[in-house]
């Protein structure tokens, strides 16, 4: 990200929190974690939001706080379970680190999820982005959020670029924290994360749509082309990753131990199969029980 440029003035910077509220006023999807910002829903959502869009987290988190309605309940379940409920969002590590975040919750802070950053950053799977998300969303507490979203709105309106760097910089970080608003810091990350998953995209930005596109300084310099590394899509067919997806929906959809024979029968590739079954005992998402069958985890 550039930073020899100077940040917004302050009447720029004034605009641009008041036209990005007004326009999430007017514009904000309802999404259930915003109708009931209870902590541990802002939680549930967060961890499944990472790497997942929208659309395809919603169901799955309706079931899972509805079955799951506090920390306590998840922890009295066995993390297999937590596994099963996250049926296809991908990614399952993150339902075991979410399960024991929970167990966490309940042995250290009586099963509130704490208020403190340094307690929410000691929950597992709990990192800066998921700590400040919670202290916004749900404890609307100020809090410096960058999401891809809000970091990609950021380079664009105020560095002038089409991407940030790959990973947040120290530049990112101070340019993200003086934008903050003095008051209703929650509603800004907010909106600045709307903004950028609803209008300035990163494939497609409509900045016909775009409540700061006057202020917007990769438009005014005529959308100069990214130059850093390569931003690659993520493959699917054929991986590992997709290898791992069919072997975890065999045991998901199972009510009991599976022979090893029936997971040889989802993947043709023996080597491949090989290796993604030792990484998922490796990860422990997946228990061998004996007589070459497998299990979710304490199932
Ligand atoms: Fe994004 Fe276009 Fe708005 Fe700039 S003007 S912030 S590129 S949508």
């Amino acid at each position: 990200m550039t930073t020899s440029d100077p940040l917004l003035t302050s009447t720029d910077l004034a605009r641009f929190h008041e036209d990005v509220i007004d326009w999430f006023a007017r514009e904000a999807r309802d999404l259930p974690w915003r109708r009931d910002a209870s902590p541990w829903a802002v939680m549930i959502s967060e961890f499944m939001l990472q790497q997942t869009p929208v659309a395809r987290v919603l169901p799955v988190y309706e079931v899972w706080v509805d079955r799951w309605p506090t920390p306590a309940a998840l922890a009295a379940e066995p993390a297999g379970e937590a596994v099963r409920a996250w049926g296809r969002l991908g990614y399952p590590r993150r339902a075991l680190r979410l399960h024991a975040a929970a167990t966490a919750i309940v042995e250290r802070h009586g099963g509130a999820v704490p208020t403190s950053r340094d307690e929410l950053l000691a929950l597992p799977g709990v990192g800066d982005y998921t700590a400040a998300a919670i202290t916004s969303f749900a404890h609307r507490g100020r809090a410096v959020v960058m999401d891809t979203n809000i970091r990609r709105v950021f380079a664009r309106v105020v560095s002038g670029v089409e991407f940030p760097a790959n990973a947040v910089t120290a530049a990112e970080r101070d340019l993200a924290t003086s934008l903050v608003p003095p008051e209703d810091a929650h509603v800004w990350a907010a909106a600045t994360m709307e903004l950028g998953a609803l209008v300035c995209t990163a494939r497609s930005p409509q900045c016909q749509l775009c409540p700061v596109a006057s202020l917007c300084r990769w438009r005014a310099a005529g959308y100069p082309a990214h130059d850093g590394p390569v931003r690659r899509g993520q493959s699917w067919e054929g991986t590992d990753r997709q290898c791992r997806g069919r072997l975890m929906a065999v045991l998901r959809e199972a009510s009991g131990p599976v022979p090893k024979i029936g997971l040889d029968a989802v993947w043709p590739d023996a080597l491949q199969r090989e290796r993604a079954l030792d990484g998922l005992v490796a990860d422990g998402l997946v228990e061998p029980v004996g007589d070459d069958r497998y299990v979710l985890p304490g199932t």
